[in-house]
């Protein structure tokens, strides 16, 4: 049964509760402003969680030895997260669990595969390093490597820890709210007005406010179709990109993070492989890279065979005969762009009372945090007084909803 409807006003609601829309909240309450989030499902049960924790230095996108505006891009990242981790960033990390201080990247023995490997490390001069035997990480130690094995700046981050410190100081703003449970009144002209809620028990609130940032991911798509009205067709299309990603649970004592470069003439490293806590003392091995975006065309059974065949030939040292395996299809969502590209930074359209957002990657949150601020502030969005923080209205009718559990933690 339908109750009153009580109207809570707030300065900025956010939609999506992945590493950017709790990115946002962080950076906009800093400034005064009165926000409230609101997720769908679980906090980071979308890509956030489902990433490999990769912050990303631009390697990966200059094997070709040419500095391309991704690179470029992102080539200040690891050391704008480092800050954050000792507390002198945007949003203070200190405590977040980092998984590994440096990622490496191994060229492998063959000839193209050692030709991109030297071109990537030319082209980002003076932020990479080869290694000597001695200089090797545990898990590769002792080993007989063919090919160089090359020390980047990037480093990887363990997700759920980093979404916790996200959270911890804010989690009076964040609300579960069903896709289904949001309406949109417009005006006869098409401009939006409110949003309309509806709880678990029927109630129904009216929830305004001067601006509203759409974070979803892949929930953008079906926000700008609900919000949009007469700003629609100046809101941006979305694209994208579904990968088919392996986990296994080894019992290597080591953890493995490092890029492994095919022979292929492609630009993607064959194998892209994070290493994460399973919980009991283990790790388990996490799979990306060309492995993932080919394997779209496989079933679950003959991604992990391929998997095991790649691992096994790659690494002859491991005995991957207990290991437990897992896959599962995602989907990276990005702004559709004309060339059909992937975008190089950090994404945001601003139309009428909307900001449509997409980090694209982890990594380039704290520039999509810059890009939201400065266009608030070109919009002369400032703190309302709003007598008591909208959180508190909400807090009745609609619950938390907690931190989702990454994908690889289900038992493979
Ligand atoms: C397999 C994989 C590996 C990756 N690895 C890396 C990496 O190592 N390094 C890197 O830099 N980047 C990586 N990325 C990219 C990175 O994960 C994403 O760019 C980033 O997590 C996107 O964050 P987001 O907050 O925009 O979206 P999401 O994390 O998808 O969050 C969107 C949230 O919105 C919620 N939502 C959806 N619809 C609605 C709605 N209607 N109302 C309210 N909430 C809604 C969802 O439930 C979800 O919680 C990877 C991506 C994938 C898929």
């Amino acid at each position: 049964m339908q109750q009153t409807r009580s109207t809570v006003t707030t300065d900025i609601v956010i939609f999506g509760g992945g590493i950017a829309g709790l990115w946002l909240l962080n950076r906009l309450q800093q400034q005064g402003l009165d926000v409230i989030l609101l997720e769908s499902a679980g906090l980071g049960g979308g890509q956030s969680l489902a990433s490999q924790g990769i912050i990303h230095g631009g390697l990966k996108y200059a094997l070709n030895g040419v500095l391309s505006p991704a690179s470029s891009a992102i080539a200040g990242m690891p050391e704008r997260w480092r800050r954050c981790l000792q507390g002198e960033g945007d949003v203070d990390l200190r405590g977040c669990q980092v998984l590994a201080p440096h990622y490496f990247m191994w060229s492998g023995g063959g000839y193209r595969s050692r030709l991109k490997s030297f071109l990537g490390s030319k082209a980002l001069r003076g932020r990479i390093d080869a290694l000597t035997p001695a200089q090797y990480p545990a898990f590769f130690r002792n080993q007989p490597l063919e090919g160089a094995l090359y020390q980047l700046t990037d480093f990887v981050l363990d997700t759920p820890s980093l979404l916790g410190h996200l959270v911890a100081p804010h989690r009076a703003r964040i609300f579960q709210v069903p896709a289904q449970a949001v309406t949109a009144a417009h005006s006869e002209s098409g401009a939006l007005q409110h949003l309309v809620l509806t709880s678990a028990l029927g109630e129904l609130l009216t929830l305004q406010a001067q601006r509203y940032i759409l974070a979803a991911g892949e929930g953008n798509a079906d926000l700008i179709t609900l919000l949009g009205g007469a700003e629609r067709d100046s809101l941006p299309a979305m694209q994208t990109r579904p990968l088919h990603m392996v986990y296994l649970q080894v019992t290597a004592p080591d953890p493995a993070f490092v890029h492994c470069i095919g022979d292929s003439f492609g630009m993607t490293p064959r194998l892209t492989i994070t290493s994460h806590p399973d919980g009991a003392g283990g790790w388990v091995w996490y799979l990306g890279g060309e492995i993932a975006e080919s394997g779209m065309q496989r079933s679950p059974q003959e991604q992990q065979a391929e998997a095991a065949r790649q691992l096994a030939a790659t690494f002859p040292w491991v005995d991957f005969s207990g290991a437990r395996w897992g896959s599962f299809f995602i989907n990276r969502a990005e702004p559709r762009l004309s060339n059909l590209q992937r975008p190089d930074t950090a994404y945001l359209e601003a139309s009428g009372p909307l900001l449509v957002t997409w980090p694209t990657k982890l990594t380039l949150t704290p520039d999509l945090g810059d890009s939201v601020c400065a266009e608030l502030a070109r919009q002369g969005i400032s703190p309302l007084a709003h007598g008591h923080p909208a959180g508190a209205a909400l807090a009745p009718h609609f619950p938390y909803p907690g931190i989702a559990t990454p994908r690889w933690e289900a038992a493979p």
